[in-house]
């Protein structure tokens, strides 16, 4: 008979045996998996058979996250890691070396743009930002130097500009470079960027993928090949997605096209709702016929999506007092949740940026960011309403204060 210590470490491991199959994928919860001998535990380590030995090698729940994110891609593989930011430092590291050149949306998320000039800039890599909808433009950028990548978002954070992936796909190629897209803003229910001639489609499944704010993941889909390279970096990197968070984008991922069927529709009535209102210069989203890429976006995405942007008159003062005004939103610097988010970009998801950084990216001071959500329109309607007429009242002062009083003297 053991001791009680060593019963107690052997009783707390014995799991159930299920014939049944579950019909959610189960969270694996276990950083190692035990093989019946050590020949057994070589050749699953090395991946001579199938199997698993250590989660951040893989992971069952992970791997079924991976799967499921390629099914939807209409890819070959797919893999999970810990953020988008995992998924797309992942990728490009896969690509990329000492020397090498990568052509980038100058219109894009403002960690991507970080990591490509700080991080990979700082490793020897060559990065030049190009407007993706100047078709002519891209072109010229992918002759200047032998390019390895072109990397662009199907709809841009968060200037909500719409990529051709078909005619930059082609563009790529035609000079050998891996077309690379994120995709977070579309998701798979809006765009399925393989099906356009994209490489590698990487996603922050954070956001539309899990959908509910619970839960931190990347994903990224393409060849076997492609995706093998990327899943030995998150292997050395440690990026593996935790089996908890794959579960809930798992679990997010049964929901996904109605949640973004709904969305995309509160979006689009809160676009005609207010472009065109007193104290909004300007309204975007893919579904207006004000859209500039409104052909491209008719084409591509069979989901406007539920990604919006309003750009105020009055600035910083008037994008402050509308996120302080509103009582729906969550402030937060996120996006693709049930809650509607309005994030003033400026001054959180792009405050990388310098000044002539966000010109170049097309950001406007009084640019905001609106990621509608699951609540009912006709209540965002009337909270926006409050919220413009604050920031017309706050963007009225600054104008005061600025004017000089006249005097008479
Ligand atoms: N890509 C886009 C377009 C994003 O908006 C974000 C996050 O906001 C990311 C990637 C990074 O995702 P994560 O926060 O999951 O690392």
């Amino acid at each position: 008979m053991s001791g009680f210590s060593t019963r107690a470490v052997r009783a707390s491991a014995h799991g159930p045996t299920v014939r049944q199959r579950s019909t959610a994928v189960p969270i694996f919860q276990t950083a190692t998996f035990a093989a019946s001998d050590s020949d057994e535990l070589a050749d699953v380590i090395l991946g001579r058979v199938p199997g698993f030995a250590y989660s951040r090698i893989d992971n069952p729940t992970t791997a079924a996250l991976a799967a499921a994110v390629a099914e939807l891609e209409g890819a070959e593989a797919g893999a999970a890691f810990a953020s988008g930011m995992a998924a797309i430092h992942a990728t490009l590291l896969s690509l990329v070396s000492a020397g090498d050149r990568v052509v980038a949306s100058a219109t894009g998320y403002g960690t991507t743009r970080a990591l490509l000039t700080g991080t990979f800039g700082r490793l020897g890599v060559n990065v030049v930002f190009v407007d993706v909808t100047d078709h002519a433009a891209v072109a010229e950028a992918l002759a200047g130097a032998p390019t390895r990548v072109l990397y662009a978002e199907t709809i841009s954070n968060p200037t909500i500009v719409v990529a051709d992936h078909g005619r930059l796909a082609g563009l790529a190629h035609e000079q050998g470079a891996t077309y690379v897209v994120d995709n977070t803003f579309a998701s798979p229910a809006g765009c399925r960027p393989i099906e356009w001639g994209a490489d590698l489609v990487v996603e922050s499944a954070t956001k539309y993928i899990g959908g509910h704010s619970d839960t931190t993941v990347g994903v990224v889909a393409g060849r076997e090949a492609a995706i093998e390279a990327i899943r030995l970096v998150a292997v050395d990197t440690g990026a593996t997605a935790a089996p908890l968070n794959a579960f809930l984008a798992l679990r997010g991922i049964a929901t996904l096209g109605v949640r973004v069927e709904r969305q995309s529709r509160t979006a689009s009535a809160l676009g005609r709702r207010f472009e065109g209102a007193p104290g909004v210069l300007r309204v975007l989203h893919p579904s207006l016929p004000s859209h500039p890429q409104l052909e491209v976006a008719d084409r591509l995405l069979e989901l406007p999506g539920a990604m919006l942007a309003l750009e105020l008159d009055g600035g910083r003062e008037a994008g402050r007092a509308f996120i302080d005004a509103v009582e729906i939103p969550e402030r937060t610097a996120s996006l693709g949740s049930v809650h509607t988010m309005v994030v003033h970009p400026p001054s959180t998801t792009h405050r990388q940026l310098d000044a002539a950084a966000l010109a170049d990216a097309g950001i406007a001071p009084g640019l905001l960011r609106v990621s509608a959500g699951l609540e009912d329109v006709d209540d965002l309607e009337a909270d926006f309403a409050a919220g413009l007429a604050a920031a017309r009242r706050a963007a009225g002062a600054a104008r005061e204060r600025r004017t000089p009083v006249a005097t008479t003297s």
